[in-house]
């Protein structure tokens, strides 16, 4: 989800964030409520890598991000987390 960031001169990823202009709290559901339409709008978007990496990187513990649930992004960490013990025990 695209959030307030500091304006600078440089043009970041998130200058193509498929939800700019988009209503926020359609990233941030209710729990329980519909993912479906914030992540339609990730779908589409050039940048949904990144997106899904800082929101990774900064342990964003809330909405949608990269098209991913929080859930979701938790599993990718554990996964991240149980690949790097495995290489580092190899
Ligand atoms: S992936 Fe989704 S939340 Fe992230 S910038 Fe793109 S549209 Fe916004």
């Amino acid at each position: 989800m695209l959030h307030a960031t500091e304006t600078t001169a440089e043009t970041t990823w998130q200058d193509y964030a498929n939800c700019l202009g988009v209503d926020p709290d359609l990233f941030f559901p209710e729990r329980g409520a519909s993912t479906r339409e914030a992540k339609e709008v990730c779908r589409g978007c050039v940048v949904r890598e990144d997106c899904l990496e800082f929101a990774l990187a900064n342990g964003e513990k809330f909405g949608i991000w990269g098209g991913m649930s929080e859930r979701e992004r938790r599993r990718i960490r554990r996964a991240r987390a149980m690949a790097r013990r495995a290489a580092a025990t190899a």
